[in-house]
């Protein structure tokens, strides 16, 4: 007998796995019936097996000194998509997506505030402060629930609504700053002081956030059989997540296991991209940007104020021997459809510029076809739903077959 078949719950009638979906004999509702005694021992094995994959498998390498302050939702553990269509048509045949829309806040900010979250219960704090550009708020909201900590959260005037949503559901105490995501940082600063709260802003302003991104190293490590990719692509506010990522591949270096680092690329938007422009004129110097302009908003960091953050940045490019990119908000729109309809991946604008990176970066001759190739895709796609998609254009028909026939072009 196989393993499974459909049997209808009503009349019993058994059928094999075929496409049907009521019985054909009574109409009833069909469930799959497995023979279990025929598959028992594997079956058995795949339930008692407790397969633990976040960034607490690696906690003796976190900055966290006692297990029980540890805040988690299970955050990291994300899958390495292998590109299928998208690998055919760039020819690229070693393309990989990192997707990091799958953490609990829907973006990579929940390893980063994981640990700086866990870390303010081991100082016994009770009050945490970001500022964010939004992904940093609704993570940091989360946490501090899970936690149950009191959170205060700084954003720009235009950080996209999904994320003030999700950060205000969560419990987060929201003031908003006028002006860019610079401004928001100035003032979490001086609140964070002057109120004695514990400031959790996500650049490099607090260091046991910074190793929670650290995780990626390892979890790619193990992902791609114990083998370094090429390049890593990683689009880049403050940076980070550039530099997390970087030191765990160095750590890995240092203990002998890996005999290469990746190069990495950090790619900003050409509407904001400080330490961009400080790689394309040779400088080790970041300037403040101006006013940022970009759809990409997460990654929207003028730097202003700390300057040294960019700087940071640069220098890992360079002991990488990677590079430093800018990508244009069409390209980057290019990339979020690029990503949703070739593969499946459903990112937000500042999330897809890593593989709008990679395009340009290929189309240059800088990353080449036989190389390994990881793009960090940082952020889902339902947390700017907007700016990727408006006047959808969708028809609106009645319970009619004709009027359905009038849509489609078959
Ligand atoms: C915060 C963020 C980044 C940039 O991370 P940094 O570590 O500040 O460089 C990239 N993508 C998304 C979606 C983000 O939320
Ligand atoms: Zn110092």
């Amino acid at each position: 007998m196989s393993k499974m078949h459909l049997q209808c719950i009503r009349c019993k009638k058994i059928y094999e796995l075929k496409e049907l979906y009521l019985c054909d004999e009574c109409g009833g509702i069909l469930e799959v019936q497995h023979n279990y005694l025929g598959k028992k021992d594997r079956v058995i094995h795949e339930l008692l097996r407790l397969p633990s994959f976040n960034i607490w498998k690696y906690k003796n390498l976190l900055p966290v000194e006692d297990p029980g302050h540890m805040v988690t939702l299970f955050e990291g553990g994300t899958p390495l998509i292998k590109g299928n269509h998208l690998s055919k048509k760039t020819g690229f045949g070693k393309l990989y997506f990192k997707d990091e829309s799958r953490n609990p806040s829907g973006a990579f900010k929940d390893r980063p505030m994981a640990v700086g979250v866990s870390k303010a219960k081991e100082f016994g704090r009770e009050i945490v402060v970001t500022a964010s550009s939004g992904n940093a708020a609704a993570s940091l909201a989360t946490y501090a629930a899970k936690a149950g900590l009191k959170s205060y959260i700084f954003i720009p005037e235009s950080t996209p609504p999904g994320k003030v949503s999700q950060a205000f559901v969560n419990g987060g105490i929201i003031i908003k700053v006028k002006g860019s995501y610079s401004n928001a940082y100035a003032v979490a600063k001086m609140a964070a002081r002057e109120f004695h709260w514990m400031n959790i802003t996500t650049t490099f302003l607090n260091p046991y956030a910074v190793e929670g991104d650290k995780t990626i190293a390892y979890e790619l490590y193990h992902q791609l059989d114990r083998k370094v990719p090429d390049w890593i692509l990683v689009p880049t506010g403050a940076g980070p997540l550039v530099f997390g990522i970087y030191k765990g591949f160095t750590e890995l270096n240092f203990l002998g296991l890996t005999d290469k680092k990746p190069r990495m690329a950090a790619v900003q938007a050409e509407g904001c991209a400080p330490i961009v422009q400080a790689f394309e004129s040779g400088s080790r110097k970041v300037d403040a940007w101006g006013t940022p302009g970009t759809i990409a908003s997460a990654i929207a960091d003028p730097l202003k104020g700390y300057e040294q953050d960019g700087e940071l940045v640069l220098e890992i490019v360079h002991d990488s021997r990677g590079t430093a990119v800018a990508v244009s908000d069409d390209e980057i729109l290019g990339a979020v459809f690029d990503l949703a309809k070739n593969e499946g991946i459903y990112s937000e604008p500042g999330a897809a510029v890593s593989y709008a990176g990679f395009k340009k970066l290929s189309e240059n001759n800088v990353i080449k076809e036989k190389q390994s190739v990881v793009c960090v895709i940082t952020g889902h796609g339902l947390k700017d739903p907007g700016s990727a998609a408006e006047n959808l254009n969708i028809p609106v028909i009645g319970p009619d077959l004709e009027e359905l026939k009038s849509h489609i072009k078959l």
